[in-house]
């Protein structure tokens, strides 16, 4: 079935929020120190060699060829999220990415995957807040067979009350299941809807349930009206294949169907808050309590002040594994908390949140480790970050990228997730000369102006005592009050 994406976590800055798990040498204590800066080789652009066409309807075509196994992923993108939606009908892109499964006149309604499936591949789909994506992992044989369907129900989609109405009770279900029976996800939503007062970031990609509940077969058809034509869409393609093969194939699935006139993306933006604001969940089924502070950050699109490939550098040398400050202070040295992290990912429409957080450790109260968090971010502002951890957590970024392609899907994720956002190829492939310009006043500065914003939330998810039988007179759990500031 098709899966719903909170975050476009998929994207290049994931080379930046995972590089230091990936790199045992930097990782172990004792490791022989980096090499001395004067003999980094020169860093070039280039991370996926893609190559990039644009059909004459004005669908773009991206190409990533390896050659290792005879398979193919195909994806088609969709400029069009959650963020997109008219408002009052939350939930309506999601719900439309399960109904794009409901067949046309071709397919039969559920057909589609089970038809991949008969032909060895796997499908699915997922939708974001900026974006919608179907794909289809497959033999090279059959590219050209999920090419057909894929095209066929760009414009060929048949909804009937019959399929629809069923489908919202699944959506509704989801829902139930993913974030109602789930406080971390309860939280996560709470905590958008906190930062993001106005911008429909604050509006969960699911929909909030008495809007799903409402959502209509004409909400969908309109949505799919507005949002699904070739020009809006981006066809991203990785594995065995070239763009010079690809090419006659897209243009004759794709290449055919006429281009439509495109409402531009508008949507509204947060305003400037001057409060802290706290968000506090409590709830028995917590087994490890959190607490994450969120700012509003620049992605990519949105970068005026060249803060966002800054501020992937900060977060490499905060919490890239356990060279990381955060780590090292709060879990090995202080041990105040089992983990400790920050978090950014720029691939996004509208400006995002940059995210600190930290789990304690058992014994150890949700306010003690906050403060301790607090305290590290204090000293990050006051005394910035040092050229030798900048080079550091370039490196490592920089080392992981370089693995970036091998993977199938990973390559093609990213793209499609970059483009939807407003990148441009080049953008994509100049990320590792663009990461290794970074100076340390530059992540310095970016962190000042980030963290050091007023209008923060602070999110604190926090076991709840059962409800006290009538026989126990122990005192409420002393977990943490709301109020403190840091
Ligand atoms: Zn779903």
């Amino acid at each position: 079935m098709p899966v719903l994406m909170r975050r476009s976590l998929c994207a290049a800055a994931l080379l930046a929020l995972s590089a230091a798990a990936l790199s045992p040498a930097a990782a172990q204590p004792g490791a022989p120190p980096p090499a001395a800066a004067a003999r980094t080789p020169t860093v070039e652009k280039g991370v996926f060699f893609p190559e990039s066409f644009t059909l004459a309807n004005g669908m773009q075509v991206v190409v990533i060829t390896n050659t290792r196994v005879p398979v193919v992923t195909h994806m088609v993108w969709y400029r069009v999220g959650a963020a997109d939606e008219p408002r009052g009908t939350s939930g309506i892109a999601h719900f439309l990415e399960h109904l794009m499964f409901k067949g046309t006149k071709d397919i039969p309604p559920g057909a589609f995957s089970r038809i991949v499936a008969k032909n060895g591949g796997q499908d699915n789909a997922f939708t974001s807040w900026d974006y919608t994506a179907f794909y289809q992992s497959v033999a090279r044989d059959r590219l050209e067979m999920v090419m057909t369907m894929e095209a066929d129900r760009m414009t060929g989609l048949q909804l009937s009350d019959a399929v629809v109405y069923p489908e919202r009770d699944v959506i509704i279900e989801e829902r139930r299941q993913r974030v109602e029976n789930d406080p971390a996800d309860r939280m996560r939503e709470q905590v958008d809807a906190t930062l993001h007062v106005h911008h429909p970031y604050g509006t969960p990609v699911i929909g909030w349930p008495q809007e799903m509940a409402a959502l209509t077969r004409e909400d969908a058809e309109r949505f799919y009206r507005t949002w699904y034509t070739p020009n809006n869409a981006i066809l991203v393609v990785s594995g065995d294949i070239t763009a010079a093969d690809l090419k006659p194939l897209a243009e004759k699935y794709y290449g055919a169907i006429p281009a439509r006139p495109l409402p531009a993306r508008s949507r509204v933006s947060d305003p400037p808050l001057s409060a802290a604001r706290r968000v506090v969940l409590e709830d028995e089924e917590v087994r490890q309590p959190s607490v994450q502070r969120l700012w509003h950050a620049p992605s990519y699109r949105t970068d005026a002040d060249k803060q966002a490939y800054a501020l992937q550098v900060l977060t490499e040398v905060m919490s890239g594994g356990a060279t990381g400050r955060l780590y090292r202070a709060l879990v090995m040295e202080q041990k105040v908390a089992t983990s400790a992290w920050m978090g950014y990912s720029p691939v996004s429409w509208d400006g995002t949140a940059f995210v600190a957080g930290v789990s304690p450790a058992p014994g150890i109260g949700a306010e003690q480790a906050e403060a301790a968090l607090l305290e590290q971010i204090r000293t990050l502002l006051d005394k910035g970050v040092s050229e030798e951890e900048v080079a550091t957590a370039k490196r490592r970024m920089l080392a992981d990228a370089a693995y970036a392609r091998d993977s199938l899907s990973g390559p093609a994720q990213t793209l499609g997730a970059s483009l939807a956002t407003g990148q441009s190829i080049d953008d994509v492939e100049s990320w590792p000369v663009r990461i290794d310009a970074v100076t340390a006043e530059q992540v310095t500065a970016a962190a000042r102006a980030i963290l050091g914003q007023p209008d923060h939330v602070t999110g604190l998810l926090l076991p709840a005592a059962p409800p006290a039988s009538p026989s126990s007179t122990a005192p409420a759990s002393p977990v943490s009050a709301p109020g403190k500031e840091g």
